[in-house]
């Protein structure tokens, strides 16, 4: 019997290690680091490694007073926790409002000096760094990951992040919490803008790119301008059943793994070091308790060695707001046993306490506590911060540089989106009188967002004081005479993000009686997070008041769209001439824009998302099929038409680009072939123009029901007047494959349809291939 036990232990034993062997690692392993890991390992206590696995706010770490607003370090508070406690990690700005550079630089040095007396281990402080050094004061802030996705160039992605990269080392931060891959597939959730938009290709080739840039080529060795990235917040956590943060996504498998999945599998390949959990629930299993897409898909199928971090607070919430444990210390033990390798718990070290109990009474192995810590030390070895747990100085004067200012306003450019431009209102002739009115049009925070200074982005009008808003960018570009300024709405900086001040509507119109062109710059003001929920995608009811009145005085109307989301502006759409989305574009996005609407800058971006036009119809662009059912014969109606505003893809420019000779090298394809589709690209307007080129297929018929269309692949191109390229894809057969039923890939033999602007050409599939791993 006991034999059998042994030989049965030997064949799964074996078996598993030929499963292992199967998947290459996704990082490679270094051996030496592998060997110091072991070494420091084995001289750890209990408690040392259970502290290495709690991450704590600084904000506990000190005291603010409240009259002034100002926090200060308790130095024998920080001395205890990190003493007492041994805790291997701290995040947050205090109070959440940017310090400057050298206050961060004593603030980690304290921490470092600490880590390393008391534990020899040295912290990892982590910041949420989104879109530039959001709590650094005069760093460099680039437009928000939205606009990015919808420059449709990667290449600015990767400067963004190294930039972010080198300020952030700059003030002594090893550790981003960024890039953030949830697919904002629904306009009404407050955190779209933090991603690069509703596509899983467009997400994923961004995440490749900014990881490069955060953390430089070798995963294993970071550089002095490099930090860690934490991707997040995996996975879902973008598909709100009720469009409200935080709440739970209810998905098919099939569109889990192929879409969710996809840009966080891109991440991991590319070398990312770390991913931070979804804070909600899919298919009501919270993802911090679910073993299955924390430690089976990640560190399993993607033999993934990095650090697994929860959101804010959230094995608290497996019992407090989920209902899957019933108190914290079963709420550690299914988070732990599920995957989690650090668990960010604010303001407790409750968690020291309660783990170690779960240990010494069996509940948690000893197995899975080393696992974790391996993970925790070798990220920091990683991040060669054993032999230099600090950076910054001398070595980082290029921060808050005019070379990287000037990376950000040509970011903004880019992901500036010209949606409608009738009768070539735009760009601007030279010498016309402005009205520039709506609430957007003169506030720095509306047009940097959440994650700027502060937390909400509120509250810092002081910091970004250098920068333009869009006011002060139309005087230097075009005149202060030749602007007006009446906002005729304004926000109630004070309320909430959503509150405005009494309007003064009358007050624009009046003002337009002096104006050729009335430039509306209407949109949302700051938010982040689940302070930016919202009960109505309408646009608010004032400024569309405001835009009809002006429509009134017939003069010509341009919007200026400035908003985290796409916000219904169906009714006042056909009042305008032209419109701009500007959606979330930093500093320099006011810049940018008198740039472009005084056409020294062509427009080059398109819609990251699907802009919608009815409440009951938020599609995204890749659709089911059966979701638009034409009129059938018979009595009845039981059309059900996908309506939208503007399609995800859309953007138009001051030239006009034509696409012609799509062609394909093989018109029948094997599952392991891989096309060459190519496509000739002219311009033939009279302005430079930058062209993202974006590949669709459709899979005519499939065993589960097809998605109309899906993006394969995009470039951008650069195309001077007159001039023709040829833009080449190369494209694996199986990227054309879907997620069966059964969990499956599966490329079907049949007929697909490859698409580029409006040319197609068909290709046939010769033969059926179904993959036994899960990721192909
Ligand atoms: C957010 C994360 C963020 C974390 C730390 C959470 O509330 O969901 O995106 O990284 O706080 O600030």
């Amino acid at each position: 019997m006991k034999k059998h036990l042994i030989a049965a232990i030997f064949i799964c034993t074996a078996l598993s290690c030929m499963a292992q062997e199967k998947v290459k690692p996704a990082i490679p392993r270094d051996e030496k680091i592998e060997a110091k890991i072991e070494k420091r390992l084995s001289k750890m206590t209990l408690e040392d490694k259970i502290g290495q696995m709690l991450e704590l706010n600084f904000d506990v770490m000190g005291r603010t007073d409240y009259s002034t607003g100002v926090w200060t370090l308790n130095e024998t508070m920080l001395d205890t926790i990190i003493s007492k406690y041994k805790i291997g990690s701290i995040l947050n700005a205090p109070g959440t409002r940017a310090a400057t550079v050298d206050q961060w630089q004593e603030w980690i040095q304290l921490i470092q000096k600490k880590s390393m007396k008391y534990i020899g281990i040295p912290d990892i402080y982590g910041l949420d760094q989104n879109h530039g050094v959001t709590y650094t004061q005069a760093g460099t802030l680039f437009p928000q990951p939205i606009n990015l996705g919808a420059s449709f160039n990667t290449e600015l992605a990767r400067e963004m992040a190294e930039v972010t990269a080198y300020e952030s080392r700059a003030g002594n931060c090893p550790w981003v919490y960024n890039p953030v891959l949830d697919l904002g597939r629904d306009p009404r959730w407050p955190r779209i803008w933090e991603s690069f938009g509703e596509d899983a290709i467009v997400n994923a080739r961004m995440a490749e790119a900014e990881v490069k840039g955060y953390q430089g080529d070798d995963p294993n060795h970071l550089g002095k301008y490099n930090v860690a990235t934490s991707v997040k917040h995996y996975m879902a956590y973008g598909a709100p059943f009720t469009g409200k943060d935080r709440t739970p996504a209810y998905l098919s498998p099939a569109m889990i793994r192929e879409k969710y999945f996809e840009p966080f599998k891109a991440a991991i390949l590319a070398g990312a070091l770390s991913i931070m959990v979804n804070s909600s629930s899919i298919n009501g299993v919270p993802v911090h308790a679910s073993y299955e897409y924390l430690t089976k898909w990640l560190k399993e199928d993607l033999n993934w060695d990095g650090m697994i971090l929860t959101d804010w607070a959230d094995i608290n919430n497996l019992f407090m707001r989920e209902r899957v444990a019933k108190d914290k210390k079963d709420a550690i033990r299914i988070a732990i046993n599920a995957g989690i390798d650090m668990s960010m718990d604010p303001y407790s070290v409750d968690f020291c306490i309660l783990l170690k109990e779960l240990v010494d009474e069996g509940k948690v192995s000893m197995d899975r506590i080393d696992d974790a810590v391996r993970r925790i030390l070798r990220l920091k070895y990683r991040l060669g911060l054993f032999d230099n747990p600090n950076t910054g100085g001398r070595d980082y004067s290029k921060f808050g540089s005019e070379e990287f200012a000037m990376k950000a306003l040509h970011a903004a450019e880019e992901s500036e989106i010209l949606l409608k431009n009738e009768d070539n209102v735009l760009p601007l002739a030279k010498g016309v009188k402005i009205l520039l009115t709506g609430p957007n049009a003169n506030q720095m925070r509306c047009l940097h967002g959440g994650w700027s200074y502060t937390w909400q982005g509120s509250g810092a009008e002081d910091l970004a004081e250098q920068y333009n808003t869009i006011y002060e960018a139309f005087c230097n570009k075009f005149g202060k005479e030749n602007v007006i300024l009446e906002q005729g709405v304004t926000y109630n900086e004070k309320g909430l993000y959503w509150q405005e001040n009494e309007p003064e509507i009358e007050k624009a119109v009046k003002a337009a009686a002096e104006a050729d062109v009335i430039i509306a710059c209407i949109g949302e003001n700051s938010y982040c997070e689940t302070p930016g929920n919202l009960t109505d995608l309408w646009l608010s009811e004032n400024q569309r008041n405001l835009v009809k009145e002006l429509a009134k005085t017939g003069k010509d109307i341009i919007l200026v769209l400035n908003e985290g989301r796409p916000r219904l502006v169906t009714d006042i759409e056909p009042l305008a001439k032209a419109i701009v989305d500007i959606l979330l574009p930093g500093n320099y996005g006011a810049d940018a824009l008198a740039n472009l609407l005084s056409g020294e800058v062509n427009f080059s971006a398109k819609l990251p998302y699907t802009y919608p036009r009815e409440i009951n119809s938020l599609a995204n662009y890749d659709y089911k099929v059966s979701e638009e059912v034409f009129t059938m014969a018979g009595a009845y109606n039981y059309d059900a038409k996908v309506s939208l505003m503007w399609p995800f893809g859309h953007g138009l420019s001051y030239t006009t680009i034509e696409y012609c000779n799509l062609r394909v090298d093989k018109e029948v394809f094997g599952a392991d072939d891989e096309l060459t589709v190519s496509i000739d690209v002219k311009n033939v307007g009279s302005s430079e123009a930058k062209e993202a080129v974006l590949l669709y297929s459709s899979d005519l018929v499939a065993s589960m029901v097809p998605d109309n269309r899906r993006l394969r692949d995009f470039q951008k191109t650069e195309l001077q007047p007159g001039e023709t390229k040829t833009v080449t894809f190369k494209l694996p057969a199986k990227n054309l494959a879907f997620v069966g039923a059964d969990g499956h890939w599966i490329l079907e033999e049949g007929d697909f349809i490859l698409k580029i602007g409006m040319q197609t050409v068909k290709v046939q599939c010769r033969e059926t291939k179904k993959w036994d791993t899960p990721n192909i």
